[in-house]
């Protein structure tokens, strides 16, 4: 199996610049640069690479709505503002595998004709921002940037992943959403037709441009190519993140790489994408991870972070945990969210606290609904979908807690 995002990540100094060139580092940048930009963007819209972030928009589709905009000049964005609880797989690349990344971004500037980038790092990642920026100054040192590329440190806000927040953010505002269209491509950064990559979609494009697209074509499912790093945590015996390819089943992930339920236990539930993404009954466990059948089982692949629940977790306590989360990280912009979030709460609060009223299932089913397509951006529609899909899968548990207290009970 090939690895090319953290095939190195066995080598101590995997971070050090001398080490990722033995490996070849930079040379798909050099090529890359002896071509022009719209073969570049041509080749990467060949290799079928969506994004990794959680949209899974195609990156080459992307690219060429910035490049086609006359306007300049042009950004481009690595979004490594990784807060997705659950979510852990960018950290290893900054951390271990920085020139991966800077790379990437080197290609990203040169098919983009953009002026210079950005990396908007999670606050929260301090040990991410010194390996960074060491890499940079070797990549300088060593001629390989020729352009601008600053890092800047997020405030510890999660709607700072979301692209538009994270550029009012970064042009100094307060980090809330803008309203679509007009999109980044177009009108990002102080205006300027922007690209915003996450960090392992850029980590992608050294492979791509190095080995050519009909090599990345090879790997992965046909709809999704490539590889795809799946953070796994919860009740399993070898949490970690997982380089494989894009399409592997949720059963191989658990059962193979992850090393299987913790203490032989039996399988309660899986969330195969971030918190954001609609929780998983055992019987889904054969679906293939990528973009397209995640959705056919009815959640989606969102960042790829696998959380597994074992038999004996309460998940009223996790349905009333995300949604404290998203009650925390609402940015108060739209109603919806705002009062919608903490509603929904505090009802699974009183129902975890053995205080549930009759009703109430039925009643977070009103206000999910009522949150689900009328909020400005996905959170406060991610909150709803955590919510009815935990309700789905599991009403007869949110039944027999009304009026149980089960806060005795074993959870993560
Ligand atoms: Fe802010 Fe929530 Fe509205 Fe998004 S949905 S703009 S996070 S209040």
């Amino acid at each position: 199996m090939i690895k090319y995002l953290l095939g190195n990540i066995d080598n101590p100094n995997a971070a050090e610049i001398e080490e990722y060139e033995k490996a070849g580092g930079y040379r798909a940048l050099t090529k890359a640069l002896s071509m022009e930009p719209e073969d570049v963007i041509g080749e990467v819209r060949k290799s079928g690479l969506r994004g990794r972030g959680g949209a899974g928009f195609p990156t080459g589709m992307k690219w060429m709505f910035a490049a086609n905009d006359p306007k300049f000049p042009k950004y481009v964005i690595c979004n490594a503002d990784e807060g997705e609880p659950g979510t852990f797989k960018d950290r290893h690349i900054l951390e271990k595998n920085p020139h991966v990344l800077i790379e990437g971004m080197a290609i990203a500037v040169h098919a983009l004709k953009a002026e210079r980038g950005y990396i908007y790092l999670r606050g929260e990642y301090p040990e991410a921002e010194k390996s960074l920026q060491k890499a940079i100054n070797d990549a300088y040192r060593k001629g390989y940037l020729g352009f601008p590329l600053h890092i800047h440190r997020g405030a510890g806000a999660y709607i700072c992943g979301e692209e538009t927040a994270l550029i009012e953010s970064l042009e100094g505002k307060r980090g809330q959403p803008r309203l679509k269209p007009p999109f980044p491509v177009n009108a990002g950064f102080f205006g300027g037709p922007t690209v915003i990559n996450n960090v392992e979609t850029l980590a992608n494009l050294p492979f791509i441009m190095a080995s050519g697209a009909d090599s990345y074509l090879k790997i992965g499912s046909p709809e999704c190519p490539g590889n795809k790093l799946f953070p796994v945590s919860g009740h399993v015996e070898r949490p970690g993140v997982f380089e494989l390819p894009m399409g592997t089943t949720l059963r191989e992930i658990i059962y193979e790489h992850a090393g299987g339920i913790k203490n032989g236990r039996a399988l309660k539930a899986v969330i195969p994408g971030g918190i954001s993404a609609p929780v998983l009954p055992p019987d889904k466990i054969d679906c293939p991870m990528d973009f397209v059948s995640v959705q056919k089982y009815g959640s989606m692949l969102g960042s790829g972070a696998v959380m597994v629940f074992a038999e004996g977790t309460c998940l009223v306590k996790v349905a009333w945990r995300a949604l404290k989360f998203f009650e925390h990280e609402s940015c108060g912009k739209c109603t919806p969210c705002r009062e919608g979030t903490g509603w929904l709460r505090s009802i699974l609060e009183r129902i975890e606290n053995g205080q549930g009223r009759e009703g109430d299932i039925e009643l977070m089913e009103d206000v999910a609904g009522n949150i689900a397509g009328n909020t400005f951006c996905p959170l406060g529609d991610g909150a709803a979908s955590v919510a009815l899909n935990f309700i789905r899968h599991f009403r007869s548990e949110f039944e027999d807690h009304i009026g149980t207290d089960c806060r005795k009970m074993a959870v993560l």
